[in-house]
């Protein structure tokens, strides 16, 4: 079981990282305080969070009391607070060891909810690794019906959810297959996605080409983890074999001029998660370095490239960040703060949502940029 998310991430090569500090944003933007209050009231979208990394210390001591275990939170921190890479491996497979069942899940998605709320995060895509709740013989249906009542109260109040089952790459097709199953079987109760993460370097795209073909079939949106550790190849694969409409980071296609214009030309959104890619060492990696820092990051020039591009979070306690850090950083990267605003917008644009509901959010959203001068 631990060994399962010891396979999905250990694919991902540690690095030492430095994690800059920000600098100003240009002279013709606002400072980062005024930004950041700005910010805090506009309406958010977040397309890239898994709900296994949103759990803060406080639920992890909460889930450890009802498995046995006695735990407090700086423990918790202090797994958390790791820069080596195999130490968050080690935090991540005992964190994730405590999802056990539908009232745990209940827990991290009411504490999720929570959090989104308070960033005024008005919708969300969640992914739920349901690769990883297979291979622990859990019952998916039970979990996900935990979810979804859990979820309830969080969308009465103006959060509105929907989810993404992700497969595990290295796990194979016929996993993969089983996971697609299950979200076509769920389709109706929120489910809008299929998608695959894990090692992107372990199998071939092309295995999964009909796994993906029977979600497509099934009218379910798809997306792939991509050009995070690996390639531009991968990126241009999970479009071009895989039909994927997003891709989870893709930071590697700033490295091929055709590939971003291909991206850009079919609107295939990037969802980056650029301080996921500091403390995963995937930024470092793709550099060829042993460290990195936003000021390297290429969401800039893949943006500027027309590429639709959302930010999101990726994990976000165990990273220690949260959706309004990672627009932060994106003043650390030298952006103006309209070409900031318009990242936001990305995440409504990018939405896996009906043509009226996507409408009515982007209305709120530039009616609010517009109140608070940010377009
Ligand atoms: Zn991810």
């Amino acid at each position: 079981m631990v060994d399962v998310v010891d396979e999905r991430r250990t694919s991902r090569v540690a690095a030492p990282v430095a994690v800059s500090s920000l600098r100003p944003l240009s002279s013709h933007s606002l400072s980062n305080d005024s930004w950041a209050a700005r910010f805090q009231e506009l309406p958010k979208a977040e397309l890239h969070v898994h709900l296994e990394g949103t759990m803060e210390p406080a639920t992890v001591v909460a889930l450890a009391k009802r498995h046995g275990d006695t735990l407090d939170e700086s423990t918790v921190a202090a797994r958390y607070a790791t820069r080596d890479f195999g130490a968050f491996i080690e935090a991540y497979k005992w964190v994730t060891s405590y999802l056990r069942e539908p009232a745990d899940y209940s827990l991290a998605v009411c504490r999720m909810g929570e959090q989104m709320l308070t960033q005024n995060v008005v919708y969300a895509e969640v992914t739920l690794s349901v690769g990883v709740m297979l291979l622990r013989k859990q019952d998916v249906q039970a979990n996900f019906s935990a979810i979804r009542e859990a979820s309830a109260p969080h969308e009465s109040r103006g959060l509105r959810l929907q989810w993404i089952f992700d497969a595990v790459r290295q796990f194979g097709a016929d996993a993969a297959h089983e996971v697609a199953q299950w979200a076509v079987k769920l389709r109706n109760a929120g489910v809008v996605a299929f998608g695959m993460g894990g090692d992107e370097l372990a199998r071939p795209s092309g295995e999964f080409r009909h796994v993906y073909e029977y979600a497509a079939a099934n009218s379910l949106h798809r997306v792939v983890h991509a050009g995070e550790i690996g390639g531009a190849d991968s990126v241009r694969d999970a479009v071009e074999i895989l039909g994927a409409e997003r891709i989870g980071h893709g930071i590697a296609a700033a490295s091929d001029a055709k590939l971003m214009a291909m991206l850009a030309e079919r609107s295939i959104g990037l969802e980056m998660c650029p301080t996921s890619n500091l403390r995963t060492g995937a930024l470092a990696r793709y550099l060829g370095r042993a460290g990195a820092s936003f000021t390297d990051h290429p969401l800039p020039n893949l943006f500027r490239a027309g590429i639709p591009v959302s930010v999101s979070t990726d994990d976000p306690a165990m990273f220690e960040t949260s959706l309004a850090s990672e627009f932060n950083t994106l003043s650390a990267m030298g952006l103006t703060y309209q070409e900031i605003t318009r990242i936001g917008e990305g995440g409504f644009v990018g939405a896996f949502l009906p043509a009226p509901e996507k409408s009515a959010l982007l209305q709120s959203f530039r009616a609010k940029a517009a109140a608070l001068t940010l377009l």
